[in-house]
């Protein structure tokens, strides 16, 4: 006979029981303890970091749509763009490069990937990507626009337990399709939605955790509280980012400080018409989602915690505001693209490439090294403002403890 409960993932049979104000004090402890692992490096190890805990793998720039919004896809279209010219060599790691990159990534100790894109279920070998990261035990997280999943993938990604999908919902339907730029992807992604659940019913599993995730901007300031009725009838959790967006005088303060050498190129200077959110609307429908969520009985998260209109404010029109001051990422994450590329986050840098070192050298190379202890000396630089990992004050707490150090 069969034990329902064994087939259940006990750590989000917890959080999908919890309340949301439990799961944000969780959430805080859980920061808190791991902040350590970085933090102990970040003080006393000059620039090395300890293994990294997450790695995110781009494994396309190929996607089936061009949103408005999009970094990469207003990239595209600029015909002079270096990204354009790198896909169109087709230059993508292949199926056994990716699976070693991961298996390398076991052996260092990587608990957390992240499958991203572009649109990661373009590639046809999604399914062996995600299997060879389950078969090493480690987390793994998917983000996808929902639009190209198949049926017979959605029942996989659930047979091979993966821990979490996160689909992006920019609006109601006729909101989301014009952000996304296709009549048909509002449908497309409900259709990709119900799928999992329909899956994860059928095989009687509680994972993936499944997250309906918006960026926020002026585009759907507006109606971001239709999005939680949305999320709660697909019983789905909803996440909500702002927008991250550079302007041309942020890049190059930054250039001059650190010159760019092409980790990842994409043009995030974000037009005004959808940067330029009404504070006061959205401030009254965040406060409307975290109600509304909490009468449905849905987990709601919104990153960074901004919800008054100064604050909003801040965040959306003041271009040297940033949430907070220090950033620890490099310490702890590493970014793969699809061309091999390792870089460490929205700073164009390279730090070499997989097809050419192993990911254990790369990692506390000396450009790397470098990296941090420049990052360590500013805080964080003039294009990281709006960055989306900066979230947690507890990052502008941890470098007093530095400072308290340096002077012993
Ligand atoms: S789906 Fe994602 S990668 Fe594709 S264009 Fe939209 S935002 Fe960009
Ligand atoms: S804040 Fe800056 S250094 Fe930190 S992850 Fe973001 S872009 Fe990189």
């Amino acid at each position: 006979m069969k034990f329902v409960f064994l087939d259940y993932n006990l750590k989000y049979l917890a959080k999908s029981t919890m309340p949301n104000w439990l799961l944000y004090y969780v959430r805080g402890m859980r920061s808190l303890i791991s902040s350590w692992t970085y933090w102990s490096a970040y003080v006393f190890k000059n620039g090395r970091a300890n293994p990294p805990l997450a790695i995110a793998i781009e494994v396309t720039y190929r996607c089936n749509l061009t949103c408005a919004m999009c970094p990469q896809a207003i990239d595209l279209k600029n015909p002079e763009s270096i990204l354009r010219a790198q896909m169109k060599e087709n230059d993508e790691l292949k199926t056994e490069e990716i699976i070693r990159v991961i298996n390398e990534a076991g052996k260092l100790g990587v608990k957390r990937v992240t499958v991203t894109g572009g649109e990661a279920f373009i590639r046809r070998d999604i399914m062996d990507i995600l299997t060879a990261i389950k078969k090493n035990h480690m987390v793994c997280y998917v983000i996808s626009n929902g639009g190209v999943m198949k049926e017979d993938q959605a029942r996989e990604v659930v047979k091979m337990g993966i821990d979490k999908i996160t689909f992006s919902l920019d609006g109601p339907e006729e909101i989301h399709n014009m952000i996304r730029q296709n009549k048909n992807q509002f449908h497309n992604l409900l259709n990709a939605v119900r799928m999992i659940q329909s899956e994860k019913k059928a095989q009687n599993k509680n994972v993936p955790d499944l997250t309906l995730s918006t960026t926020l901007s002026a585009l759907n300031a507006h109606r971001v509280s239709e999005l939680v009725e949305i999320a709660a009838k697909e019983k789905a959790n909803i996440n909500f980012g702002f927008l991250f967006y550079t302007t041309k005088e942020m890049e190059e303060r930054t250039n001059k400080m650190f010159p760019p050498t092409g980790g990842k190129i994409e043009d995030q200077d974000i037009p005004m018409q959808i940067r330029s959110v009404d504070v006061n609307v959205l401030s009254k429908e965040i406060e409307k989602a975290k109600n509304m969520a909490e009468r449905l009985g849905i987990k709601i998260n919104i990153q960074p915690y901004i919800t008054a209109p100064e604050d909003l404010y801040n965040r959306f029109h003041n271009d040297r505001h940033a949430y907070v001051h220090h950033c620890f990422y490099p310490w702890y994450a590493m970014r793969l693209n699809p061309y091999g590329d390792v870089y460490p986050c929205q700073m164009n840098i390279k730090m070499g490439n997989v097809r050419e070192r192993p990911l254990a050298e790369l990692w506390n190379n000396d450009i790397y090294v470098k990296f941090r202890q420049e990052l360590r000396r500013v805080g964080i630089w003039p294009k990281c403002a709006k960055c989306c990992v900066l979230k947690d004050k507890l990052w502008d707490k941890l470098p007093n403890m530095r400072w308290w150090w340096d002077k012993k």
